[in-house]
């Protein structure tokens, strides 16, 4: 009787033990899921910030390619107008020889290519 009673005592402490231990599993489990989901929420919130902020800089810099196209564009325009404004003015401050033609500086007195007197 002694032996089947200390049996029963190990048995009893066994199924004791076996059933804590399925309570703790059951405990990890839950909190290891519970930080799962709240891991996988934090990183979809963290995505959907990055997201935002890629988008919020992708139109920025958008902005930035128009203004810089138009300032591009301004520059072109009045680089046009300086290089017309030059060609003018090269044309008044020259001379044309009578004689052979030649553009001679506004303030030749004589053609630097032959040598005619060229008018005031
Ligand atoms: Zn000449």
């Amino acid at each position: 009787m002694r032996s089947h009673n200390s049996n029963q005592i190990v048995d009893d402490y066994v199924y004791a033990a076996s059933r804590r231990i399925d309570k703790l599993k059951n405990h990890i489990d839950q909190e290891l899921t519970s930080w799962i989901e709240d891991t996988q929420n934090t990183l979809a919130k963290l995505q959907g910030k990055q997201q935002a902020v890629v988008e919020s800089e992708q139109r920025k810099i958008n902005a930035m390619l128009t203004e810089t196209q138009n300032i591009l564009n301004h520059a072109w325009v009045l680089s046009e107008q300086l290089y017309q404004t030059m060609q003018q003015e090269d044309k008044l401050e020259t001379k044309i020889c009578p004689n052979c033609s030649y553009e001679n500086a506004a303030n030749c007195k004589f053609c630097i290519k032959c040598g005619t007197r060229l008018s005031e």
